[in-house]
Formats: structure tokens, C-alpha cells, sequence
């Protein structure tokens, strides 16, 4: 629809699922140092939230690591996967908190 190229700033997509700014409320950094270009948005905060609260489904295979804080999976209660992206219940605590 509306999509003629960038109107200012960088057009920044949640890395998870890839809505733009447009689309969602939020956008918020990775929590790590080197995962700052890595962004995820309200939605799929909530969305992560629910599924912890749900049904904390572990990924099968193991060795998984958090997109946003890079932490791996013996340091954190749960990784979930959301989109594209994978995150630690510790982030979507910290994102679900600076979302009021
Ligand atoms: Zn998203
Ligand atoms: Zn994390």
C-alpha cells in the first residue's frame, strides 16, 4: 500500500517478525551490547509473554541462545522462539517491564 521507501529516518523492522515501526508501538534494542541492532516489538513481547505463562515449551535440540541478550540456555529459565528470533524469558521480563 503505502510503501514508497523510507520517509526519514532508517526504517527499522522488529527483527522477530518483522513488522516496521508503522506497525507496532514499540521497538526495543537487544539488551547485549552487540545484539543493539537487533530489535523486537510490543507485539511479540506480549506474544513471548503469553507463551512463558502458557506453556514454557523448551526448543528441542538444545544449545539455543538468546538473540537479544546472548545469553544460552542453561543461564536462563526458557527460550522461546518468536518470528524469526529466538529469547530468553529474562528479556521478555525486561522488554514486558519497559513496556508499562
Ligand atoms: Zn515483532
Ligand atoms: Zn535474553
Amino acid at each position: 500500500m503505502s510503501t514508497t521507501g523510507g520517509t526519514g529516518t532508517g526504517a527499522e523492522r522488529c527483527s522477530a517478525c518483522g513488522r516496521s515501526t508503522a506497525q507496532v508501538m514499540r521497538l526495543l534494542a537487544g539488551r547485549a551490547p552487540n545484539t543493539a541492532e537487533l530489535v523486537i516489538c510490543d507485539r511479540c513481547v506480549r506474544e513471548c509473554e503469553d507463551a512463558i505463562a502458557d506453556a514454557p515449551t523448551r526448543i528441542p535440540g538444545g544449545g539455543h541462545t538468546c538473540a537479544f541478550c546472548t545469553k544460552t540456555e542453561e543461564q536462563v529459565a526458557v527460550i522461546v522462539g518468536v518470528g524469526a528470533k529466538k529469547i530468553c524469558d529474562e528479556c521478555v521480563d525486561v522488554y514486558r517491564a519497559s513496556l508499562g
